[in-house]
């Protein structure tokens, strides 16, 4: 028999594991256990269908046998099993070595930390084992195999004799040392007390023969050893217990465990609703995204229960897009265990739970909005852009229900504020929502129009992600009042007075400004002279609602290259500005110097509204003359 060698990254897991000094060894017999549970959920559910199965709902079941003598702990499964092709692939390469791959170059003091990360599964007993043995006999399979590994070394498989279809798992427990008791895994209180704090709601029964001392009848001060068997499990799932029973710590631990996350979740969201649609849900919003999160692997979805038996791993019915960061279950009574997935899809009772449970999320959002604003921020901060693409997608069908969970940063309060926190907190005399876009805050305030709308006393709302100004555009107006960015050409703060004056201004010097827009072209629709600057001379604005930063974001999209989109821009002139004086007289008097302050004048409004010069080398050149 060849011994084979575990692949490269099992390799190195592998070595973590048995030098691990981690200090959650114990979970090792969770993680066993949790695969037996899978393998017995697997046969059970061809079971429903397949009378050859031939075991009873109630004869599935998981079964722990300590032996002190040979120093093994043993749990067998009358589950799905595996044949020696699974044995091999399962076993010999780690599951999730997208997730491993992910974190290998860590040192060693964090490569430990990634057995609390992630679920490593199987190879955790080697925390505790020097030798694991796995017999399994594959269901629909005449041939059973034994899978022996001592570690590092890598493993062998040969056929052994099993008659019953299912798996048992071998643990040889190492010796104590002097820092560790690993015989406490030979304890029958020890592996009691950990079914009962790890894997309680394990839905399988999981027995165990139990030792007691009993007096002997008649035989006063005489005590015998007696053997029973014991269900050491409870196996009410923890959506199904009360949930003033269940602790924090519990929740969380459930969570980490099912969907593979190093982290607690932000909320824990449980809810059932009996009548129309009689189920129980458990919900997570995690801390943090996956880290696929914004790929196109991702996949949304919440595993979907029926009366307790797992029927769906990810069923993406149950959740709108918009919420895809929500993990966790659904026990449903009323659903059909052999649905099949296309069955699902029209399934009028599961469209009615998703549209309960879209409500349930979003108040449990609104609550913590309101109660926990920190906490709604670290939520935001991970998952907003989801949600603002949710307003934006679907040519905003679902904008009324995602608007008041929407926050940005507001330039007056200096911290992230509703649109309805925005609307009350408005002067009397403003009636719009301003905004601005830039990369960052510091940027967005170098925009000349900001200090016009600061000056009056409103607030401006920070946009400083792609989707920011599209959702915002999508949503139109908040409570009658519309929107509008800083840069628009509309943005007019002006008295009827001083209006009329500018327009006065601006008919005036009308000859000067076909020439200055004859300099730079298409470039820009017009020039003209504006009161909407303070220390500024120049800004660029937009017409016709294509703003500069959409421009950039849309021209930036896959596939955009052959069909790039152009904002409407408008060069306009601090009216009260020296220069305008100055560009006046060179009209009059040096028309080919006004050619060359159009240019330079043109580069700066690009340079204050983050648009890249279109010919740098011009710019400076111009500049340079100047300064000779
Ligand atoms: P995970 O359970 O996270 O997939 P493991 O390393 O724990 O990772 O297990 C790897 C795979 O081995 C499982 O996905 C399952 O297919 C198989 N397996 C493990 N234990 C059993 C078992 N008792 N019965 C049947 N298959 C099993």
């Amino acid at each position: 028999m060849r011994t084979k060698q575990f692949k490269s990254e099992s390799k190195k897991l592998m070595d973590m594991m048995i030098n691990s000094i981690y200090t959650h060894k114990e979970i090792f017999l969770r993680e066993i256990i949790s695969n037996s549970s899978d393998a017995l959920d697997k046969l059970y559910f061809i079971s429903l269908t397949d009378t050859k199965v031939g075991i009873k709902p109630d004869e599935f079941k998981i079964d722990i046998k300590i032996d002190k003598e040979n120093r093994t702990l043993t749990v067998s499964d009358n589950g799905i099993g595996m044949t020696e092709d699974e044995l091999d692939k399962n076993l010999g390469t780690i599951a999730k070595s997208g997730s491993f791959d992910f974190k290998s170059e860590n040192g060693e003091s964090e490569n430990v930390d990634i057995i609390g990360q992630f679920g490593v599964g199987f190879y955790s007993t080697f925390m505790v084992s020097d030798k694991v043995v796995v017999e399994s006999k594959a269901y629909g399979s005449d041939t059973a195999f034994r899978w022996t590994s001592t570690g590092a070394d890598g493993y062998t498989i040969e056929p052994c004799e099993r008659t019953s279809v299912g798996t048992t798992v071998i643990m040889h427990i190492k010796p104590d040392t002097d820092d560790e008791k690993y015989s406490e895994f030979l304890d029958q209180y020890k592996i009691r007390d950990l079914v009962k704090k790890h894997s309680d709601y394990i839905r399988h029964p999981i027995v165990m023969a139990f030792t007691t001392k009993k007096a002997v009848e008649g035989k006063e001060g005489e005590y015998e050893d007696v053997t029973e068997i014991r269900t050491l499990n409870s196996m009410i799932p923890i959506w199904k217990r009360p949930k003033k029973e269940v602790k924090d710590e519990d929740y969380n631990n459930f969570y980490k465990e099912k969907f593979s996350d190093y982290q607690d979740p932000l909320t824990v969201i449980s809810s059932s609703t009996e009548g129309t649609a009689t189920y129980k849900a458990l919900l997570f919003i995690p801390k943090h995204p996956p880290f696929d999160y914004y790929t196109k692997e991702f996949e949304k979805g919440l595993q979907l229960y029926s009366k307790g038996v797992l029927i769906m791993e990810k069923c993406p019915d149950l959740l709108p897009d918009y919420f895809s960061f929500v993990k966790g279950l659904v026990d449903s009574e009323d659903l059909s265990l052999n649905i099949s997935r296309e069955m699902l899809q029209h399934d009028a009772q599961l469209k009615l739970i998703e549209k309960t449970l879209e409500k349930k999320i979003k108040s449990e959002l609104e609550k913590m909005l309101k109660n926990e604003r920190e906490k709604y921020e670290e939520f935001f901060k991970a998952f907003g852009v989801g949600l603002k693409f949710g307003v934006y997608n679907d040519f905003g069908m679902h904008a009324e229900v995602l608007k008041d969970l929407l926050i940005f940063k507001s330039s007056k309060q200096g911290k992230f504020v509703t649109l309805k926190e925005y609307i009350e907190a408005m002067p009397e005399g403003q009636d719009t929502i301003y905004y601005a876009c830039g990369e960052t805050e510091e940027r967005i305030d170098l925009i000349p129009q900001c200090d016009t709308v600061k000056d009056k006393g409103f607030d401006i709302l920070y946009l400083t992600e792609n989707v920011d100004e599209f959702c915002l555009m999508m949503l139109r107006e908040y409570d009658g009042k519309k929107f509008m960015n800083v840069c628009d050409e509309n943005l007019n703060l002006d008295s009827d007075d001083e209006k009329k004056e500018l327009e006065a201004e601006n008919e005036a010097a009308k000859d000067m400004f076909s020439a200055m827009k004859e300099v730079l072209g298409d470039k820009i629709n017009a020039v003209r002279f504006t009161n909407k600057l303070k220390k500024h001379p120049v800004c660029l604005t937009s017409e016709g609602g294509l703003s500069l930063e959409m421009e950039k974001t849309l021209n930036a999209m896959p596939g955009a290259a052959d069909n790039k989109v152009k904002a409407q821009l408008v060069l306009e002139i601090s009216a009260s500005h020296k220069i305008a004086e100055k560009l006046k007289k060179l009209y009059n008097d040096d028309p080919e110097t006004l050619k060359k302050y159009t240019k330079l004048l043109y580069g700066e409004a690009c340079l204050i509204g983050g648009k890249p010069i279109d010919d740098p080398a011009e710019h400076s050149e111009l500049v340079c003359e100047l300064m000779l």
